[in-house]
């Protein structure tokens, strides 16, 4: 049986999945530990004994992310566009627009009927509109980003946070809990105004249905919903939304291991 592998690489953590030949994942990971670090070779110690596999078994690795160019055990490099555009085809093969927000910046991609990126916009200038924002935001909270979700479901209310910029904003929510501000309906806010940036992005970019979500912060329900009711859609998501990028590279690995190829490309 042919294996193979895709990795990636991002700022803040490190995701990876090995396909078997019928492509079916035999085996996933995801460490909070992203380019610079340890991580993208603890992903792939953890693929291979969880699958009771050997490097020799996997017939084609494909790495992707923000860190793909520092990796060496990769044959080929591809950009995290075209994975999160592959990734989220084979998981909604009607699937015409991917907003995928990751750790520091967010995209939103256009892809065509066969799962290609057609054309992308980013923003990676800005905290707002991230995960970071996000993590700023948990840690005034005293909470994990992925307690987010939970606390903004207790309640109906929104609080508006006004200031788009990340250090403004922090400041804002400071002063909203120093006023005694009810924290769900805070959170509410926290997550709507990473929907405004990332639904202006979307806007800017020209959406069509199918609309998914990829990236760590589709896992934020909180988010996902602001982000329907701005742009007045329904977004498609998948509990391996974060593994999207990495998915999508072990597609394009075992693509080249049918074909056997092999080497460095
Ligand atoms: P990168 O590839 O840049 O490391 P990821 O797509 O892996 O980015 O996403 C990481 C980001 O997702 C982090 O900023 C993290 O805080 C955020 N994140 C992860 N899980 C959740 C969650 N449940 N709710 C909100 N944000 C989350």
């Amino acid at each position: 049986m042919k294996y193979a592998m895709g990795i990636d690489i991002g700022s803040t953590t490190s995701k990876g999945i090995i396909l078997n030949d019928r492509r079916e994942i035999v085996s996933s990971f995801l460490v909070h530990a992203g380019t610079g670090t340890g991580g993208p070779q603890q992903v792939r110690s953890t693929l291979l004994s969880e699958a009771g596999l050997t490097e020799a078994d996997i017939g084609y690795t494909v790495v992707t992310g923000y860190g793909r160019n520092t990796y060496e055990p990769a044959d080929a490099r591809m950009s995290e566009m075209s994975c999160h555009a592959r990734g989220t085809h084979e998981l909604f093969p009607g699937a015409r627009t991917v907003i995928d927000i990751g750790g520091q910046d967010a995209k939103v991609l256009r892809l065509d009927g066969n799962g290609r990126l057609i054309s992308f916009l980013m923003n990676d200038k800005c905290a707002a509109g991230t995960g970071r924002f996000l993590e700023v935001m948990a840690a005034i909270l005293q909470m994990d980003v992925s307690d987010l979700e939970k606390q903004a479901a207790l309640t109906e209310e929104t609080l508006e946070i006004s200031s788009t910029c990340t250090v403004f904003a922090e400041s804002e929510v400071i002063s909203q809990l120093a006023k005694g501000a009810e924290i769900p309906a805070l959170i509410r806010g926290i997550c709507r105004s990473v929907a405004v940036r990332t639904a202006a992005l979307a806007r800017r970019a020209g959406i069509e249905e199918q609309i998914c979500m990829s990236g760590g912060v589709a896992g934020n329900g909180g988010v996902r919903q602001a982000l329907e009711k701005e742009l007045g859609v329904t977004i498609r998501y998948s509990p391996l939304a974060q593994l999207t990028g990495a998915l999508g590279a072990a597609h394009y690995a075992m693509d080249r291991a049918e074909k056997g190829v092999t080497g460095h490309e």
